[in-house]
């Protein structure tokens, strides 16, 4: 939850002796929470990034050592994670499952030193969340169920997407904080629990921007383009790995102006977006994975 939002209610529960500073907390507060509420609609407010949120599909920031101590690794469910040197610490970037139970987990700490090389574990809380449903109506049924000649394809594509998406490439220093990858109205957010022609599917694993057909769609961060290639669902599609293991993949394009292997820059094309694939329309589905989860990819975004 929001700290400045809880301070607000709070007001007249803490001691007396308390109030001429609670008073002033309650006054730099509320703009504060106004502005929070306001920037879930619009993203038009001031905020650092990678912004953290224990919950399913979310971040969890995790202190793992001073800035003066070695870089430790981190890993999470087996798989290394983003750790990241910020604010005067070592600190792991854990992406979390969108069908994770809440609860404690545990991260796994690994130290070379002098002495050799020490392992230790923390924990951290993922909290509980509940993601708005939307209701879609497809006309096209094949699009909802697909033919049978089109498992073995959807099969193959899953997998290999499975194996792009827990890559990970060890790199100095990654850049966590993202650009929009397109300008535009955002049309589906991450998470949503979706019903297709009145059965529940898989919730939203990305963020939609709705956009015309040929808008261009850039890198958010530097990266190497993994993959560009037609898949079935996401049709032309590009994988780019922007280092320890978080990556992004771009959907529905029009035209791909990149190829694998290539390095890209902040801000660089990719290339046109469309509605390729088995979309519904033209736009931009944006998916962003940490050590293999896919995760909202907003969290990441300085706004
Ligand atoms: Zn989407």
């Amino acid at each position: 939850m929001n700290p400045a939002i809880r301070r607000t209610q709070m007001p007249g529960r803490k001691p007396l002796s308390r109030a001429p500073r609670r008073l002033a907390d309650a006054v730099i507060a509320l703009p504060a929470a106004i502005a929070m509420l306001a920037g879930l609609a619009n993203a038009g407010t001031a905020h650092a990034a990678p912004r953290a949120a224990p919950i399913p599909g979310g971040i969890a920031i995790v202190r793992l050592a001073s800035a003066e101590a070695p870089a430790p690794q981190a890993f999470y469910m087996g798989r290394p994670v983003l750790v990241e040197r910020r604010d005067g610490a070592w600190r792991a970037l854990v992406g979390i499952a969108l069908n994770a139970e809440p609860g404690e987990q545990r991260l796994k700490v690994v130290t070379a030193g002098a002495a050799g090389v020490a392992e230790r574990e923390t924990a951290f809380r993922v909290m509980p969340h509940t993601y708005a449903t939307q209701k879609l109506t497809i006309r096209d049924t094949t699009k909802v169920t697909p033919p049978p000649d089109a498992l073995e394809r959807i099969e193959r594509e899953q997998a290999r997407m499975v194996e792009l998406r827990t890559r990970f490439r060890d790199v100095a220093s990654v850049e966590a904080d993202l650009a929009p990858p397109a300008r535009g109205r955002l049309s589906s957010r991450f998470g949503l629990r979706r019903v297709l022609n009145g059965e529940p599917r898989n919730p939203h694993g990305g963020l939609d921007f709705a956009l015309p057909s040929g808008t261009p769609v850039t890198a958010p961060a530097a990266g190497v383009v993994i993959d560009a290639a037609d898949y079935y669902y996401c049709g032309n599609s590009v994988f780019v790995d922007h280092g320890q293991g978080l990556i992004s993949l771009y959907c529905h394009l029009d035209r791909i102006d990149v190829a694998p292997g290539q390095s890209l820059r902040r801000g660089e094309r990719i290339g046109l977006s469309g509605a390729s694939g088995r979309a519904t329309g033209p736009h931009l589905h944006w998916s962003v994975y940490l050590n293999g989860n896919g995760i909202d990819p907003e969290l990441l975004l300085a706004r």
